[in-house]
């Protein structure tokens, strides 16, 4: 067994480290002050690939391994939990379904999301009656009429809506229901009927815009339909499994940083006449967030190399993403005890991380949607 990064892996985490400090980092307070999107950043992450990080090469990736992307998301979830949701979700949900079931006409779009100087990708499953159940709950339809599918329903919860040129809608494509009853369609943002609803307003991540979107006979061609029909709800259950990788990840980014400011702290702070890092309850705190956080990270390349290999990883994302989630914001938590009451404040970025980190539990599948799919594989069950 090998568990260092290759030349190139340490490379790649460079580079992006480098990046995410100079370029993201300094601006997380203000996105999350002001919830502006940083376009600036994100234009120069298309020629870094950040924008394609799971794009062959030949569509316009970097041509990097699994591996390599987590280590990506995880630098920008130390630098920006809001920047690193919005690339997340661009990466491991906008762009993704079309890279794996996408035609070649439908695969056009990946080098136009990729570059920076356009909007990005997102996908929409949850609706306002339906997120961990969407087979059950999914009522946005889509019905054929001549050479086009009309879209009628509404979503939730969309990451990037407003910043995205098209939103991968699963729709209801067979009203009888059932688990070949859904599918995946291409919607570009402006297509008429579309309305995409303000800002959610929301406990952390006020970088990353997040919308309700309504459909109101919204018309496209019938070749914007993603992969089969019928297949959505599969699809869209193989595209999760990547991106829980990537929100293992963030979470894996967003305890480090609170991490490094906790020891940080805990060096200079002094209490009864010494730093309070000689104080072995400090300590302890500090040990537990750094086991912790290796054990996240362990679980997190293991999960995306089974993925390079082209193995079943299904598992083992659902565990990285389940524990990283939990542990993060655990280790935001303890964090802030470290740093007394200057952790409550706003002028310390710990309470921002641990808002930030609260997310993680619930977006791609709860923590409890996650034991329910190891579960399922431990005990070889169908439930
Ligand atoms: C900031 C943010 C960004 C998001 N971005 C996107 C996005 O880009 N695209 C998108 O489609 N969605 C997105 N979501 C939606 C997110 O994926 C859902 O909120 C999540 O899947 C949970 O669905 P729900 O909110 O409907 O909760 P529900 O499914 O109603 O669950 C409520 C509670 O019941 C529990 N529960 C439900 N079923 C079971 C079960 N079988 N066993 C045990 N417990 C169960 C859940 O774990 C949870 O605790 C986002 C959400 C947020 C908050």
């Amino acid at each position: 067994m090998d568990f260092d990064l290759n030349e190139e892996q340490r490379m790649w985490q460079k580079a992006v480290h480098d990046f995410v400090e100079a370029e993201v980092r300094p601006f997380a307070r203000e996105a999350d002050e002001t919830g502006e999107f940083n376009w600036k950043a994100v234009r120069k992450m298309g020629p870094l690939g950040l924008l394609g990080l799971n794009i062959p090469e030949e569509y316009g990736g970097p041509g990097i391994d699994a591996v390599s992307a987590a280590i990506a998301i995880e630098e920008l979830g130390w630098g920006c939990g809001s920047m690193a949701l919005a690339i997340a979700a661009h990466n491991g949900l906008g762009s993704t379904p079309i890279v794996l079931y996408g035609s070649e006409q439908q695969k056009k779009w990946l080098p136009l999301v990729s570059s920076g100087q356009n909007k990005l990708g997102s996908l929409a499953l949850t609706e306002p009656g339906a997120g961990s159940d969407l087979q059950g709950g999914v009522r946005t339809k889509a019905e054929k009429d001549g050479n086009e599918w009309a879209i009628n329903g509404s979503k939730m919860w969309c990451t990037n809506a407003s910043i995205a040129e098209y939103i991968i809608t699963l729709v209801r494509t067979d009203p009888a229901g059932g688990s070949r009853s859904l599918s995946m369609i291409i919607v570009p943002t402006d297509a008429p009927g579309l309305t995409i609803g303000p800002p959610e307003k929301k406990m952390g991540l006020h970088g990353s815009p997040t919308h309700a979107v309504i459909y109101e006979d919204v018309r496209v061609p019938l070749v914007n339909l993603l992969g089969e029909e019928g297949k959505g709800l599969h699809q869209t259950l193989s595209t999760l499994d990547g991106g829980r990788i990537g929100i293992g990840a963030i979470s894996v980014g967003l305890a480090q940083a609170a991490f490094e400011y906790a020891t940080n702290y805990a060096r200079e702070r002094q209490a009864f006449g010494k730093p309070i890092a000689e104080l072995q309850a400090i300590q302890w705190m500090l040990a537990d967030m750094a086991t912790q956080i290796e054990a996240a990270r362990t679980l997190l390349y293991k999960a995306a190399w089974l993925k390079e290999q082209g193995r079943p990883y299904t598992m083992e994302a659902a565990m990285a993403k389940m524990f990283a989630t939990e542990m993060a914001e655990k280790v935001c938590r303890d964090a802030i005890q470290v740093h007394g009451g200057y952790g409550y404040s706003q002028e310390y970025p710990l309470e921002r991380l641990y808002r930030d980190a609260r997310l993680m539990t619930i977006g791609e599948g709860t923590s409890e949607i996650q034991r329910l799919v190891i579960a399922r594989q431990v005990l070889k069950m169908e439930f």
